[in-house]
């Protein structure tokens, strides 16, 4: 009980709902407390893309609902801004506490390692990184 207790209260925010985030998401779920945060509502499954322009019935195939994707996670629609240590912050400027975050975001907007948050950071805070 008190190694399934502790690992409850590790909280892991993944960084989009791709193939990569998903399964991520997946794989933690019943080990950690997962946030998995994505700016549409459904998994684009670009593999199926191709198949579904020959393969009738495919096509249902290529946006999958995040909806039910986690059993005890929570799936949150909302762009990232940025990432630093131990948090994460939404376009809206809501920031998310956590302690491991999973950047799974492709080659989206949010530039490795924290996005917008970069453009702002002097010389100094740079090398940190
Ligand atoms: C048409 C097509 C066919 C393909 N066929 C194959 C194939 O047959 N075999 C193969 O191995 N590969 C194939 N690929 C490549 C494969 O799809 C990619 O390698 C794979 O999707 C990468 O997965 P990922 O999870 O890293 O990123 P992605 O699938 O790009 O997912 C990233 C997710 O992050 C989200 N995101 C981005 N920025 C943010 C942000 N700031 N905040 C929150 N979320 C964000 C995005 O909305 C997206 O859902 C294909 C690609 C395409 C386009």
């Amino acid at each position: 009980m008190g190694s399934s207790a502790s690992t409850s209260q590790i909280h892991v925010v993944i960084v989009g709902a791709g193939v990569a985030g998903t399964n991520a998401a997946k794989a933690l779920d019943s080990k950690a407390r997962v946030t998995l945060i994505e700016p549409t509502d459904s998994h684009n499954h670009k593999i199926a893309a191709l198949r579904a322009a020959v393969v009738p019935g495919w096509e249902k195939r290529i946006r999958l609902p995040l909806d039910g994707l986690l059993k005890n996670g929570k799936v949150i629609q909302a762009e990232v801004l940025s990432v630093d240590t131990g948090r994460v912050t939404l376009a809206d400027h809501t920031v998310i506490q956590c302690d491991y975050v999973i950047l799974a975001h492709g080659r989206g907007k949010l530039a490795f390692p924290c996005g917008k948050l970069m453009h702002s950071l002097n010389a100094a805070q740079l090398s940190i990184f």
